[in-house]
């Protein structure tokens, strides 16, 4: 089956990078692009801000962006990719699953309501049954999933691996590349030969986030994790790759070496996008690095290193690219999810 997918804020840095993963993608087929009023009616490759190291696709350099409300996309689109900014989500995304378009997306809105599945396939798959509930709530024939926030998809697929020796409480903090501000996020003058300890709002994402996704679903809703988690978030002038610094405090006794084979037994799936091995450790005390280890498992991976023992548990690094395995790779394989799961 081939579903006909749209991408609304194509012209973004995570839009590019949709693009890039669904162009040729085995089950997905790309028929609209939308974007703001300023790009609306224009060829897409005269309006996007391009930047993946890769050319535009020729079928989608011709394609004429269209607006982001529901007339503009065509009734067979089966199933909708957002990379809006937030506010616009917020505003766009409930008129769209109204309509009865399925959307998988990475704007921030929504993210921690009750009735909106916030999934890393991988770990909480089973939350995605809680689109009954929303239909029921809201009336939809659509649905909405999310993806986490980019530094909270890092962290949390080893948290899941540790967490069979009962987390109590999660200290991070991240190091993270300027492509997670978006394309005109930070200017070169704030972030060349500097580091700045402050990204709005995403030490509450990730302090909240992690403790939904790490939550259980009994049928009706979710209850979230109890674990406390204090985060701090720092911008620094890497591309692609967010590096987080992790103190996870464990009920049960864990030794280094027990941490890490916890992650690297975590187990993948088998739905198209996802990586042979999720979690990738590695062994020299100096990685993960953000040049070096961004693009393990095609982008989808998240490494992990540098293990010792601490007071209350274990210390650890881990690292994920933050517009694949932390954006565009997030919500595909959701949608991929939705597929394998009959939503679609
Ligand atoms: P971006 O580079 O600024 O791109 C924003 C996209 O939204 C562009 O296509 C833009 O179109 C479109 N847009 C802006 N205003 C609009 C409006 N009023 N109506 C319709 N479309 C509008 O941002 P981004 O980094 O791709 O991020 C997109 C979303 O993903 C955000 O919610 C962000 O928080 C989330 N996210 C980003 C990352 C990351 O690593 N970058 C990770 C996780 C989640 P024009 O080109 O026409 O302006």
């Amino acid at each position: 089956m081939t579903v006909t997918a749209g991408i609304l804020g194509a012209t973004g840095a995570v839009g590019q990078r949709l693009i890039q993963l669904l162009d040729p993608h085995p089950e997905f087929e790309i028929t609209t692009l939308t974007a703001s009023d300023q790009s609306a009616g224009h060829p897409y490759r005269d309006v996007a801000k391009w930047r993946v190291d890769a050319p535009i696709p020729d079928d989608i350099a011709t394609m004429t962006v269209r607006e982001t409300t529901p007339d503009a996309i065509d009734d067979d689109v089966d199933l909708l990719f957002s990379s809006l900014p937030s506010s616009v989500g917020e505003r766009v995304e409930p008129k769209l699953c109204n309509a009865g378009y399925v959307v998988s997306s990475n704007s921030s809105n929504d993210r921690t309501a009750p009735d909106v599945p916030l999934t890393i396939p991988e770990v909480n798959a089973e939350h995605l049954d809680v689109l009954e509930v929303q239909r029921d709530e809201r009336g939809w024939d659509g649905a909405l999933v999310k993806n986490p926030n980019c530094s909270t998809i890092t962290m949390v697929p080893t948290l899941a691996a540790l967490d069979q020796f009962n987390i109590q409480s999660v200290t991070v903090s991240t190091l993270q590349a300027v492509s997670g501000a978006g394309y005109s996020g930070v200017s070169s003058m704030e972030i060349i030969d500097n580091a700045i300890p402050h990204i709005g709002g995403e030490e509450q994402k990730m302090e909240r986030e992690a403790r939904k996704l790490l939550g259980t679903f009994d049928g009706a809703e979710i209850d979230w994790h109890e674990m406390d988690v204090a985060a701090s978030c720092n911008r620094i002038p890497t591309i692609d790759g967010h590096l987080e610094n992790v103190w996870v405090d464990t009920d049960d006794e864990i030794a280094p070496e027990t941490a890490a084979a916890a992650m690297t037994e975590y187990p993948s799936l088998s739905l198209a996008s996802s990586p042979e091995q999720l979690i990738e450790v590695c062994d020299d005390p100096d990685r993960p690095q953000p040049r070096l280890d961004r693009l393990r498992g095609n982008g989808m991976a998240v490494s992990a290193g540098g293990f010792r023992a601490t007071a209350g548990g274990i210390q650890y690094n881990c690292l994920s690219h933050n517009t694949i395995r932390g954006a565009a790779g997030a919500s595909v394989l959701n949608g991929e999810l939705l597929l394998n799961q009959g939503w679609l």
